[in-house]
């Protein structure tokens, strides 16, 4: 069953070259836009710099990773890991041992019930 290759007419072309203009301009507009809301946050960032210079604002700070007391230890063994807060191993946890993960939740909730605690989670 061979059906001949339909050859579009004229207005399809002029048509498709319509639409592929209109995407052009669209793709001009939000350039445009972009480029307006970098040089908006460079002038931002650049105006910050001076204030810093200035003395006018502080710097952020930061907590340096060696500041932090790293309380929480991962409990898989040879990990080795320890974070600075629950959420932070929490999820170190999730990611790099997603097998123990579901233990470790266990252990935990049973740790608190047993302590007689309410946990944040459980409320
Ligand atoms: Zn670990």
């Amino acid at each position: 069953m061979h059906r001949p290759q339909r050859i579009p007419q004229m207005t399809e072309i002029t048509d498709l070259f319509g639409k592929i203009k209109e995407v052009e301009l669209q793709i001009e507009k939000m350039t445009r836009h972009w480029r307006s809301l970098r040089q908006v946050e460079s002038k931002k960032k650049k105006e910050r710099q001076i204030k810093i210079s200035k003395g006018e604002i502080e710097k952020r700070h930061r907590r340096k990773a060696l500041g932090i007391s790293r309380r929480y230890c991962c409990p898989v063994q040879g990990c080795g890991k320890s974070y600075g807060s629950d959420g932070s191993l929490n999820q170190h946890i999730r990611l790099k041992h997603p097998l123990e993960f579901e233990d470790f939740r266990k252990y935990k909730f049973s740790s608190v019930i047993a302590a007689g605690q309410s946990h944040p989670d459980l409320n």
